[in-house]
């Protein structure tokens, strides 16, 4: 048989091939080679369960939705300006999956695509060009976002029409206290804005805060700030990329458990379970201006394959009642984690909605002093005994979990045993 390349000789590949700016995951890179539901595996046929893939959300290689497309590209793909019902029969269905308010649905191939057709409809529509984003947001690739994605470090430039403020606060004293300053933090953004002669087009917030460290608590906090952008003639655009399509359990957008209507719904990586399709929805009033000033052509987004794959997603998600799952497996493992907290002191808290979780790893738990290093260990502690999830937040001090939706009971069982198995073969601290 041929031999098989080494990983070695394909981080080598990697490195002259594509260059200096790819990164991988853990500190010995994992290759995967098939996936199954909530299992990936490797060359040696070795199952890794996966804690963290939310692209994959109706499980890896769901075989509902590799045979939606299959049949479609062996039917029909062309670029988007042909007429095709495909399309169209999905944005009924995904409209009708959102609040009325939401009219028009646009489809692009990427989350970054979606941000950016949606900052261009806010500017359009506030003939404004301020863009308020957290702390520690990602929302893309472009350029006008990669200027508003300060997680990607501090080398980034943020936009001159750009301001982050201060994440919800993540341990509140006062619960009912973080809403009011997540919305001064908005507030002052917007004066800072305005004292360098900018008026604000939009407040874009992830509405699980994922890369801030997972902000899910109090249910209701977002209010305040959607009024305060609203108030000074700016729209609100609620980031789905990661928790839309039912991951927060109790609904199918991160933004209802906030009891807030968008003017711009964003959408990605779950909507079409690995393949690139994604898009946004908008009121109507909001799209006007730039329906207005611009024709919209995508080659790629929305095409017949983009959306069978799509439809077949919801029909998985529906079907197979993932988002009740999500609820119940979700509430679960975090009474699990907080159980094993009760064993590790270094677990200073859980948190979240569904199956988007936080685990806060600390030095010091009264503290909560942040522990990198000791995340990155247990990041790679479970990497070896087969277990994948990664760390999240401004010091990537949180472990995230973010499985397949398919996440089941047992599931959650291996994960917390693996955490279990990997503290406890720390060295005394
Ligand atoms: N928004 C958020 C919140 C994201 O996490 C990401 C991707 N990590 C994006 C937007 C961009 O999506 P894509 O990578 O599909 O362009």
């Amino acid at each position: 048989t041929a031999s098989r390349p080494t990983d070695a000789d394909l981080l080598a590949r990697r490195a002259r091939l594509l260059g200096p700016a790819y990164r991988t995951f853990y500190d010995t890179p994992f290759h995967p080679v098939r996936g199954d539901g909530v299992w990936l595996y490797d060359a040696d046929n070795r199952p890794f369960l996966d804690a963290y893939n939310n692209v994959a959300s109706v499980g890896h290689c769901h075989p509902q939705v590799v045979q939606a497309l299959t049949r479609q590209a062996a039917t029909l793909n062309t670029h988007t300006r042909y007429l095709h019902a495909g399309v169209l029969d999905y944005a009924e269905r995904l409209l009708a999956r959102l609040p009325r308010e939401l009219g028009h649905a646009m489809f692009t191939c990427t989350g970054s695509e979606a941000n950016d057709l949606a900052l261009r409809i806010a500017r359009a529509h506030t003939g404004a060009s301020g863009l308020i984003v957290t702390r520690f947001a990602y929302h893309g690739v472009t350029a006008p976002l990669a200027e508003a994605s300060p997680s990607l470090g501090k080398s980034i430039q943020i936009g001159a029409s750009v301001r982050t403020v201060p994440a919800p606060d993540l341990h509140p004293q006062e619960p009912a206290r973080v809403g009011r300053q997540f919305a001064d933090g908005v507030r002052a953004a917007i004066a800072d804005l305005q004292a360098h002669g900018l008026r604000p087009a939009a407040l874009l917030v992830d509405t699980v805060f994922s890369s801030d460290g997972i902000c899910t608590d109090p249910a209701g906090f977002l209010q305040e700030a959607v009024q305060a952008i609203r108030a000074e003639g700016g729209v609100f655009i609620a980031d789905e990329v990661q928790p839309g399509f039912g991951r927060t359990g109790d609904a199918l957008w991160g933004f209802a458990r906030h009891g807030v209507v968008p003017d711009i719904v964003t959408l990605g990586k779950p909507m079409g379970n690995g393949h690139p399709v994604a898009g946004l929805a908008v009121r109507p009033e909001v799209m006007a201006a730039f329906g207005r000033e611009c024709r919209y052509f995508n080659t790629f987004g929305g095409n017949p394959v983009s959306m069978a794959v799509a439809h077949a997603v919801l029909d998985v998600i529906e079907g197979e009642g993932l988002q009740a799952n999500a609820q119940a497996v979700g509430q679960y493992l975090r009474h699990q984690l907080r159980q094993l907290a009760q064993r590790h002191a270094v677990i200073g808290d859980v948190r979240g909605a569904g199956l988007f979780i936080g685990v806060d790893l600390v030095a010091d738990r009264a503290q909560r002093t942040p522990d990198p290093a000791l995340t990155a260990r247990v990041v790679n502690g479970l990497r070896q005994r087969q277990v994948l999830l990664s760390a999240t937040g401004e010091h990537a001090s949180a472990l995230k979990i973010r499985p397949p939706l398919v996440f089941s009971r047992g599931h959650a069982d291996q994960l917390v045993d693996a955490l279990d198995a990997v503290l406890s073969e720390l060295p005394p601290g």
